[in-house]
This record gives structure tokens, C-alpha cells and sequence, in this order.
């Protein structure tokens, strides 16, 4: 005599996913082949899991792509007086951006009890357009000249300011002026 297929009525418990009859107990439906104990939640979320992590390794992927995509490429140079000497103007020049950046031009502005004087100045360099690279900071020389001859700018006095203005082009060739001021040195008595 063959075994019944359908458990008896005492012995069955409707399958969790297909409810066909299966014996009670059971760990898995002889139908549908589906778990009927804590792997049941598992083997769903087996698949959730895995969309999950597809997910984040896709957008893990994508974000820095993202960012270098909206990241700005350019160059933000700044200038600062550090030393004003009897012969020379010592400024620190720094390039905030993600490019590099080229010096153009250097000019000084004295303005001195009331008058104006402009001064062209020479950096102490054989390259004739220094680079800044971007995230650094470099020390430049000047050379104060006036368009005729060498002139020092005066020093010293109350009312005195010096401007430097730097013509930089920047690395999407932009013309840009960068320009910083500072009182002018006390001459020593
Ligand atoms: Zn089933």
C-alpha cells in the first residue's frame, strides 16, 4: 500500500507562500519548495540585500565622478605684502583653487602725502610667466622701476599706502586683477 501524498488532517499546516497542505512542522513546502522556518524571511531579503548593495556600489561609483564633475576647475590666487625692503617687495603668493594659475603683470601704486605714484615691478625670476600651482604658495621679489629709471618708492611718512595689483590669468584664461595694500615702511631714523 502506497503512503498518502496529503498528510492526515491533524498533521497539516497550510504552507506559508503556495498554502497547499504540507505535514506541520516541516521546514520546507514539498510543493512549492519555499522555507517555512526563519529562512523563509531570509531568502526574501536575500534579494533585497543584494539590490541594496548593488545600489550602493553603483552610487559609491558615481559620487566622486559626481563631484569631480560639479567641482569648479579653477584657479583662486592671493597675494599678500610680506616685506617691503629699501630695494625690493617681498610678496607671498598663493593659489586657492584646484588649477594653476600664470602671473601676467606686477605694478605698485604709492599713494605718498597726497600724490600717486606708479611703479612697474620685475620679479627676480628668468621665467617670464611664473606658474602658481594650485595648493601652493610661492615667495616672489620685486623690483621697483619707474618707467624712465630706477626709483626707489619712498618709504616712511604717515599717509602712505602701497597697493600691489598682480594681472594673473587664471586657468580658464580669465583676466584677473588680485591687488592687496599696505602701510607703507617706517624709514629708521
Ligand atoms: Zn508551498
Amino acid at each position: 500500500m502506497e503512503a498518502p501524498a496529503v498528510p492526515p488532517p491533524d498533521d497539516r499546516a497550510a504552507c506559508r507562500v503556495c498554502l497547499e497542505p504540507i505535514r506541520r512542522g516541516a521546514s520546507k513546502c514539498t510543493k512549492c519548495d519555499s522555507f517555512q522556518d526563519w529562512r523563509r524571511v531570509f531568502s526574501i531579503n536575500t534579494v533585497v540585500l543584494t539590490l541594496i548593495v548593488a545600489l550602493i556600489s553603483v552610487i559609491s561609483a558615481t559620487v566622486p565622478v559626481l563631484k569631480e564633475a560639479l567641482t569648479p576647475h579653477r584657479s583662486d590666487v592671493r597675494i599678500s605684502i610680506l616685506e617691503i625692503g629699501p630695494d625690493a617687495i617681498t610678496v607671498v603668493v598663493s593659489n586657492l583653487g584646484n588649477r594653476a594659475a600664470i602671473l601676467k603683470r606686477t605694478s605698485l601704486r604709492v599713494q605718498h602725502a597726497g600724490t600717486e605714484t606708479n611703479f612697474a615691478l620685475q620679479w627676480n625670476r628668468t621665467s617670464l610667466a611664473p606658474a602658481i600651482q594650485p595648493g601652493t604658495l610661492q615667495l616672489i621679489s620685486f623690483y621697483p622701476q619707474s618707467s624712465d629709471a630706477n626709483v626707489p618708492p619712498p618709504t616712511g611718512g604717515t599717509d602712505c599706502r602701497y597697493q600691489l595689483s598682480l594681472d594673473v590669468i587664471a586657468f580658464d584664461h580669465r583676466a584677473l586683477t588680485v591687488t592687496t595694500s599696505s602701510p607703507c615702511p617706517h624709514t629708521k631714523p
